[in-house]
């Protein structure tokens, strides 16, 4: 339609100046006097004629090429928001924590996310196209992928595979269908909750062991209690037997709940980072602990040697640190036979500093030694037990290091001792 008007156009700009040529032209030359101006008037006509429709045809191109700016302006803009649009989708899918399968009808990966090939496929180059099972070697997965397949609504599950340890994850499956109501495609989304199926693991562990460090001493009171009740408050021998085993399970009683509640009041400051530290000489620290501890070293006839001459200075919670130490020299003492030797030291270590106390107790076997630390966990029971031992005086020793942006360390072999070190970042000096 455009050419038709186009080829118009230019016809009757042809024309008129085929009519202004003539005219001027041809007849003017032709033909003299007056009669000669009567031509040159129509020649200025046709010739005006032509400019003007020279002119409309111009002004109709500028139109259309307008037009087309702008259409090819609109076109622009639009791949562009196709571009962004993709881009957009792709950082998204990219960015998800949760790992993102779409699968066709056969199993095979039509889509998926870096999470998905990082959790899933690590090995695999290339898995578009692929069929999951070949590729995936999870009975759970495939059990998941298989019931949310089959349903026409979404599917909700939970899969784990072992992946170096056990991997947790919260699967949901959605079905997809084409504008026909066809089914084509399941839509795998896994999110991973093992770090929370792990807490929850130490949580439930934990409030089983507290019952039963508890229920120890609880039972062991009511006996006594009752054999007192049953007659033994008459016999004065026996009575004082009895009132002395109370006595002990009471104070093992309290020294647990003691130790729970710092546990749990450094596991809150751990969490909302609020650790109150002020610059401090950590040997003064460590000397007001092993002042505390004298006593018992005494009574077991262990030798303290110190050599606590640093003046470096550290960032300290004085309070929490001096109950970690006191806790590290009463293990040493506690756990070292009668005659052996408990030595305290503190010094700098590069960039950290080192407050360690080393014994000449039994030592602890390689195997224990990543556990250590949690809590409850003992090597032998009965001697802890015995001793007056918790069972978290390490556990909190490790929640001071941390809240000091420090940590724990030790050192030991069976039959040569043990030396736990306690490292603290050092703090800047100024000149
Ligand atoms: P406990 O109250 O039982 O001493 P801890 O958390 O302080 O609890 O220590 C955990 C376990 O680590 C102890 O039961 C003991 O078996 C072992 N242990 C700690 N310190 C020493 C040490 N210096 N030498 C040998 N074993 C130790």
């Amino acid at each position: 339609m455009a050419s038709g008007k186009w080829r118009r156009q230019t016809f009757v700009i042809a024309l008129s100046v085929g009519l202004a040529a003539a005219a001027g032209g041809t007849i003017g030359v032709f033909i003299p006097g007056g009669t000669r101006v009567d031509v040159l008037l129509t020649a200025a006509l046709a010739a005006s004629v032509a400019a003007v429709a020279a002119r409309l045809a111009i002004r109709r191109l500028r139109g259309h090429l307008t037009d087309a700016e702008d259409r090819y302006r609109e076109l622009q803009t639009g791949v562009l928001d196709v571009i962004a649009e993709k881009q957009g989708l792709e950082l998204l899918l990219s960015s998800m924590e949760e790992a993102v399968l779409l699968l066709d009808m056969e199993g095979r990966v039509l889509r998926s996310n870096a999470t998905a090939v990082a959790t899933l496929f690590p090995d695999e180059a290339e898995i578009t196209g692929k069929v999951l099972r070949e590729i995936v070697n999870h009975a759970s997965l495939h059990t998941f992928v298989r019931r949310a397949s089959d349903s026409v609504t979404s599917t909700d599950g939970e899969t784990s595979f072992q992946d170096g340890g056990d991997r947790h994850f919260l699967a949901r499956g959605t079905p997809i269908f084409s504008d026909g109501g066809q089914r084509v495609a399941t839509l795998i989304v896994l999110h991973e909750v093992t770090r929370l199926r792990q807490l929850e693991r130490v949580r439930t562990d934990f409030v089983a062991n507290v019952s039963h460090e508890l229920k120890t001493p609880i039972t062991t009171i009511r006996g006594a209690v009752e054999t007192l009740q049953d007659g033994a408050l008459e016999d004065p021998a026996h009575a004082r037997e009895f009132l002395n085993m109370i006595g002990r399970q009471a104070t093992r009683l309290q020294a647990i709940v003691e130790d729970l509640l710092d546990l749990t009041r450094l596991e809150n400051i751990d969490a909302q980072g609020a650790a109150e530290l002020s610059s401090a000489v950590p040997a003064v620290i460590v000397e007001g602990a092993v002042n505390q501890c004298c006593p018992a070293a005494k009574k077991r006839d262990i030798r303290l040697e110190l050599d606590l001459n640093s003046s470096e200075r550290a960032l300290c919670n004085p309070l929490l640190l001096e109950q970690a130490m006191v806790n590290l020299v009463v293990n040493a003492i506690r756990y070292t036979e009668a005659g052996g030797m408990v030595k305290v030291t503190v010094e700098v270590r590069g960039q950290l500093l080192a407050l360690a106390v080393k014994d000449t107790g039994p030592g602890i076997a390689p195997e224990h030694h990543d556990r250590i630390f949690e809590r409850f966990y003992r090597i032998d029971k009965g001697r802890s037990r015995a001793a007056g031992g918790t069972g978290l005086g390490l556990a909190i020793v490790k929640h001071v290091a941390q809240l000091h942006r420090g940590r724990v360390r030790l050192y030991s072999e069976v039959g040569k001792g043990s030396e736990f070190v306690l490292l603290l970042p050092r703090q800047a000096t100024r000149d």
